[in-house]
């Protein structure tokens, strides 16, 4: 295969990027390797994770697995990073990036709104292990600046974050971080790195569910963090090798497949939220719309300065939320009223405020007047999918219709 130098666009790199024709079949398409271990030909290889180095060949799947090799790789090269990892989801990352980084007395501020999943993680888990975890609105630059201590050892930030689609500003946050000595993670599920590049902002860490676009058909969890080759690489030994939360093969090929269109999927999912973001907007049953790609996004400037694209999730808010949530269930006939997204199918499911206040969030008086600000009492969180925009329409209008 020839290799040329010149920088190449980003749907040449989402098929080609990390995937080569297999030496010995001259396969196209990525093999599947399922095999979880490998015949090795040196007898003097050693049985144990410590003793791996980058270039050891392929002895067993939890430490290492060319069609998971082949994801990493991808992925690594989209983001504009050295190393990626995969996980077996997007909180098996999320778990072992903390494990790795994260020891007593150290000091952890998370996005005081971030997936839920990832909250109650860090505040319910991790005070356990004698981490300190503090909760701050990364929006508000000076709360960030208020909050760090000499014993922050990380700041976990998310943008556009789950549920809301408040965003954080990446370049300012990992400036005031690096400054402080700490580690800035951004969790870019919601962006892809079509949207927006962390690690090119000046992120340490970028944290992926797979689950969502990049896998983009519903059917693999799965999870990654990208960094630098040195960080990645003590991080593969501790917390993915040992932890054991690593990729199935199996998923890896099938999220492999759906990354080579993310591209052309991301533009065709942000152009139909935008479209129906316009039409909620002058629904009479509509109260309020939350789409970045909107000039009514209340950061509108900032989405334009660090989003390429705007995606494919927004939010809207009715009078009656749980009244229009029953609707939904009964009268939906395209929309699938469920959580997750990123899928070719749209899915739409009701958020209310005291619900995630209650389970997840436990904000301070102060910041849940700014969560309320983005969601007021509930809110629809609509992943939109690839279908047509009129088709979506008509289907919202028939449940948001008394
Ligand atoms: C879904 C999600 C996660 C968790 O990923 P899983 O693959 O479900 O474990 C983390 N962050 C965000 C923003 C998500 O949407």
């Amino acid at each position: 295969m020839r290799q040329s130098d010149e920088a190449k666009g980003m749907r040449t790199r989402a098929v080609h990027a990390g995937e080569r024709p297999d030496p010995i079949t001259r396969a196209s398409a990525p093999n599947l390797v399922m095999s979880t271990t490998f015949v090795i030909d040196d007898a003097s290889a050693q049985f144990s994770a410590n003793a791996m180095t980058a270039e050891a060949p392929y002895a067993y799947t939890r430490w290492a697995n060319p069609t998971v090799r082949q994801l990493e790789a991808k992925l690594a090269d989209l983001e504009g990073g050295e190393e990626g990892i995969a996980f077996a989801s997007g909180m098996a990352a999320a778990t072992a990036l903390f494990l790795h980084y994260l020891e007593s007395e150290d000091h952890l501020i998370v996005s005081d709104v971030a997936y839920a999943g990832v909250a109650e993680l860090a505040r319910q888990t991790l005070p356990r292990l004698g981490i300190e975890v503090e909760a701050v609105d990364l929006s508000d630059l000076d709360a960030l600046r208020s909050a760090l201590r000499p014993e922050t050892r990380m700041v976990y930030a998310e943008t556009p974050v789950n549920p809301i689609l408040k965003l954080t500003d990446i370049r300012a946050v990992a400036e005031i971080s690096r400054e402080a000595g700490a580690f800035c993670v951004v969790d870019s599920t919601f962006a892809t790195p079509v949207a927006t590049r962390p690690l090119e902002l000046g992120a340490d860490c970028v944290l992926h569910s797979l689950t969502k676009y990049l896998c983009g058909h519903g059917d693999a969890l799965g999870g990654a963090l990208v960094g630098s080759r040195a960080e990645m690489s003590a991080l593969r030994q501790g917390a993915a090798i040992h932890a054991g939360g690593v990729l199935s093969p199996f998923n890896a090929w099938l999220i492999l497949r759906g990354m080579a269109t993310l591209p052309i999927r991301m533009a065709a999912h942000a152009d139909t939220a935008r479209r129906i973001a316009e039409y909620l907007e002058e629904h009479p049953s509509v109260t309020r719309v939350i789409y970045p790609g909107l000039p009514s996004h209340p950061q509108d400037e900032l989405a334009r300065r660090q989003m390429e694209n705007f995606s494919g999730m927004l939010t809207f808010q009715v009078k009656a939320g749980r009244e229009t949530a029953r609707r939904m269930t009964e009268r939906l006939d395209v929309i699938h009223y469920a959580v997750s997204l990123g899928h070719q199918r749209s899915l739409v499911f009701y958020l209310p405020t005291d619900e995630m206040q209650e389970n997840s969030f436990r904000l301070d008086a102060r910041q849940l007047e700014r969560y309320r600000e983005f969601a007021g009492d509930g809110i629809f969180r609509l992943s939109v999918g690839l279908e047509d925009a009129d088709d979506l329409c008509r289907d919202l209008d028939r449940a948001l219709r008394p």
